[in-house]
């Protein structure tokens, strides 16, 4: 190129950079992302030319440079790559990069609002810089260097220079408020740790520095950002555990070993490579979500995940890299997006695969595991009805001894012995071993199994097992006396009018604590039984937990908790305050609250009456 030239941008928009950087304010970040992304471009490009024998120079230290002048304000991005032509130039920057701009405006300047990460390309460098120049060489015999220069209006020039070796540097002018922002070296150095940490050419941000004579120097070698290997892009079968394991730590250097990984490897009908993990998790309410990263060919894209992976498995860690993600587009969007679909769909499935695989060949490390992965899969078969289907393969339950079973497993443990009259299979389950400690050893001397269901999702989960399992029933073990548990015939009915019925009902109601509910129902449960056993409604339980965790207090979560008071006719106590109802307040009094106390129901002012009272009789 002979002379300096000046141009006009074919942008329609007077002035489109101060719109860009107004419209993609949250991402400013990318900018470099992007910038060095066409750096590596360059070089993978050049790479390709010398394998197809159009380029036969030499290929030299293929590498991209990030320099930061934190005085000057300026950043350069270096590559030794293709370099362009001043025709190239023109062609690549002034009309295509710049048009694309224009179309971009023209696409979203209707939406205030658009969240995610778009492929901006080179004009994103106008998100930070006031000016910024290009200064490159071409590969190709006989080249000349070209300069080009815009200072952000749709203006630019185009000059001839004096650039050695093959290759491009973009130098940004930072401006005010991104100098401040991106001026220095440990922002700089943050955000290609974040998005060029796994790059297929070394991208190098200065030198490494030691520490000599009490201070920090620094030394020959290059300070490489992407050292560690992005073991996605290898097979499975090159891999060991050992390097699962090492990436694993590479990522995440806070967290415990994980429990096991899978390796997603599809490139039809859509290419995707990563490796997901399962995290041990420490507290279970406390669950990091988004630390899954998704790459674009090795370029970092994004930690939210949601709408890519389905809800569940974002609880899992790791990276996924597929350029069939499309990236310049809402998140509403991409949620209704074919491809994206049907990753989520793959991801389901692979996940599925390998738990019914360690399931089946690793059933004691399963097991072990168990309590951990728990929680993934529950929440997986509450939200997903397709991994539900496989999961009630390879779902464990526990029993409060401690013993794990498959689902089916455990049907056949229980189906003689705790069929009701209905033929219904009664599950009975614990949510707490030790506050139902009492009820827990009465059913077992039954001879009935109790499950531990003390998990967070637990009671969502005992109703949907409840629909998945035909036949079956679930009830909370102190849901009812034991031997009401798991019906067997239908009992004879107590002999009892319904005027003594109601003056039963008066008598005791008289004798409970206010706001609550209670049904107070006659009962013949032995005369070595307890005088008064309190159950809480399965049901209305369920529903006040489950309101619970819904949030809000909803109409099942705002009313008073619900109560059967069952009384034993049998007892030699109960039939002594019913024979003489009018002389017995005391008494009446004490069973009441030992009824309560142990649920845990008598506190405060009550409480204390009880134990005055108590002395009193002991007297
Ligand atoms: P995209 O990278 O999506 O094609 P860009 O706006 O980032 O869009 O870049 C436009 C074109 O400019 C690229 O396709 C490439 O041909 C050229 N280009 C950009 N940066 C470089 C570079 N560092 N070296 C060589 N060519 C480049």
């Amino acid at each position: 190129m002979a002379n300096k030239t000046k141009g006009q941008i074919g942008v329609t928009t007077e002035n489109i950079f101060p719109v860009i950087k107004q419209f993609l304010y949250s991402d400013h970040e990318i900018f470099l992302r992007e910038l060095v992304a066409n750096a590596v471009d360059a070089e993978q490009k050049l790479k390709a030319l010398a394998s197809a024998g159009t380029f036969s120079g030499e290929l030299g230290d293929l590498k991209v440079e990030i320099e930061l002048d934190e005085k000057k304000k300026t950043l350069k991005i270096k590559d030794n790559g293709i370099g362009m032509t001043a025709d190239e130039l023109d062609r690549y920057i002034n009309q295509i990069a710049f048009s694309s701009a224009g179309e971009f405006l023209e696409k979203y300047k209707d939406q205030t609002n658009i969240i995610g990460h778009f492929g901006l390309g080179f004009y994103s460098a106008f998100m930070v810089a006031e000016k910024v120049t290009i200064e490159t060489l071409s590969w190709q015999e006989g080249a000349e260097a070209v300069k080009w220069t815009c200072d952000g209006s749709p203006e630019f020039t185009m000059e001839p220079c004096s650039k050695e070796g093959r290759g491009t540097i973009v130098t940004l002018h930072l401006d005010k408020d991104s100098a401040e922002e991106f001026g220095t070296k440990g922002k700089i150095r943050q955000l290609l740790d974040k998005y060029c940490k796994f790059m297929p050419v070394p991208v190098v941000f200065g030198k490494k520095t030691e520490w000599k004579d009490g201070k920090s120097v620094e030394t020959d070698e290059d300070d490489v950002i992407n050292g560690i290997e992005p073991i996605w892009t290898k097979a499975p079968s090159e891999l060991k555990d050992e390097d699962y394991l090492k990436f694993y730590r590479a990522l995440y250097p806070m967290e415990e070993e994980p429990m096991f990984w899978i390796h997603l490897n599809v490139d039809y009908p859509f290419t995707l490579t990563g490796v997901l993990y399962f995290p041990k998790i420490k507290e279970r309410m406390a669950i990091d979500r988004n630390k899954i990263q998704l790459y674009c060919n090795q370029m970092f894209v994004t930690d939210h995940v949601d709408n890519i992976v389905p809800d569940f498995l974002t609880l899992l860690h790791g990276v996924i890299d597929s350029p069939d993600i499309p990236l310049n587009v809402s998140r509403s969007y991409l949620q209704s997006d074919a491809n994206v679909k049907k990753i989520s769909t793959y991801i389901t499935k692979k996940v599925a695969d390998r738990l019914e695989e360690i399931f089946k060949d690793q059933r004691a490390q399963y097991e072990e595991k168990w309590d951990n992965i728990k929680l993934f899969i529950e929440y997986g078969m509450l939200s997903d009805e397709k991994f539900c289907e496989r999961a009630l393969e390879f779902a464990l339950v526990k029993d409060t001894e401690g013993k794990y079973y498959p689902l089916a497993d455990y049907r056949k443990a229980i189906e003689e012995n705790q069929a009701d009259k209905d033929k219904k299979v009664v599950y009975l389950y614990a949510t707490d071993a030790e506050a139902q400690y009492g009820s827990i050893e009465a059913a077992k001397a039954l001879g009935y199994s109790v499950l531990l269901m003390d998990c967070e999702l637990d009671s969502h989960f005992v109703n949907m097992l409840e629909q998945k399992i035909p036949d079956s029933r679930f009830a909370r073990v102190d849901s009812d006396t034991a031997d009401n548990l798991i019906p067997k015939e239908d009992k004879v009915k107590l002999e009892m009018s319904e005027d003594d019925r109601k003056a039963l009902e008066e008598l005791f109601k008289g004798a409970l604590p206010e706001g609550n509910e209670y049904r107070v129902e006659p009962g013949n449960l032995g005369a070595e039984g307890a005088p008064v056993v309190l159950t809480q409604n399965e049901f209305m339980r369920r529903w006040r937990e489950m309101s619970a965790l819904g949030g809000g207090m909803n109409f099942y979560g705002s009313m008073p908790e619900s109560y059967d008071v069952k009384v034993n006719m049998e007892n030699p106590v109960i039939a002594r305050i019913w024979a003489d109802r009018e002389g017995t307040g005391d008494l009446l009094r004490q069973v009441v609250d030992l009824a309560l106390l142990e649920k845990g129901l008598l506190k405060g002012k009550a409480l204390s009456e009880f134990i005055a009272r108590s002395e009193k009789l002991l007297g």
